[in-house]
């Protein structure tokens, strides 16, 4: 058939498609360009916009996401936290929405990283669905990385301390999506597995 005829039958569904990977490109580039000076603290310092995308990928894959808002706040969702990204710039290059999305689950950095953890915790269970969703698969993501990957320099100790932080937040967020709890939960098991082999 040729592509042309595809392209009209497909119709309106295309086009929507086209949208929303116009805006994922657009997010990726533009979140790419912010963190292109990080590093993530693994010992490798890998670069870190390996991270938002495997936030991303874990909110489709395991999560079966795939609402647009949610993936490009994924590629966007540590750029206000850790750059110097605006407000102004996500509303003009991805709607309001998204910056709603990105805010909520973005650290108050007024805040001393004590009271930060414990906002994280207390806040948990009155987030929107959207950003409980996400920051399940971020917790997936970094409990994953603290003991596969772990911050240069952390102790074992402080390791451990993470993932139970990670749960208490996730512990908040039940509800929004059982496959993601479910992972995290898997995940967890194996991170603490893991680590008991590590204790010295
Ligand atoms: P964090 O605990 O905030 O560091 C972890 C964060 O770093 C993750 O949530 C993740 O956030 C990001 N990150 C980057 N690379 C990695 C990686 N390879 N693996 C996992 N996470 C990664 O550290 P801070 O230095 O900001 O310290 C905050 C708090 O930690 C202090 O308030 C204190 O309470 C506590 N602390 C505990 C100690 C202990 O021994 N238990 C010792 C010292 C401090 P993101 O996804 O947002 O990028
Ligand atoms: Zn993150």
């Amino acid at each position: 058939m040729h592509s042309n005829c595809v392209r009209f039958i497909m119709g309106g569904r295309s086009k929507a498609l086209q949208n929303g990977l116009s805006l994922f490109l657009k997010a990726m580039k533009f979140s790419a360009e912010k963190h292109r000076h990080q590093r993530r603290k693994d010992e490798n310092a890998s670069p870190y916009i390996n991270h938002p995308i495997e936030v991303a990928n874990v909110l489709w894959t395991i999560g079966d996401v795939y609402d647009v808002t949610t993936i490009v706040g994924a590629i966007l969702h540590d750029t206000i936290e850790d750059t110097n990204t605006t407000h102004k710039e996500i509303i003009a290059n991805f709607g309001e929405e998204v910056l709603a999305l990105v805010l909520e689950v973005s650290d108050d950095k007024s805040l001393s990283k004590q009271e930060r953890k414990l906002h994280q915790i207390k806040g948990a269970p009155f987030l929107s669905g959207r950003a409980k969703q996400l920051k399940l698969a971020d917790k997936i993501c970094n409990i994953s990385d603290v003991a596969n990957f772990p911050p240069l320099k952390w102790s074992w100790q402080r390791r451990i301390d993470y993932l139970e932080w990670a749960k208490a937040v996730v512990d908040g967020l039940r509800g929004a999506n059982l496959k993601l709890e479910k992972y995290f939960d898997e995940v967890l098991i194996e991170a603490r597995k893991k680590l008991a082999l590590e204790k010295d």
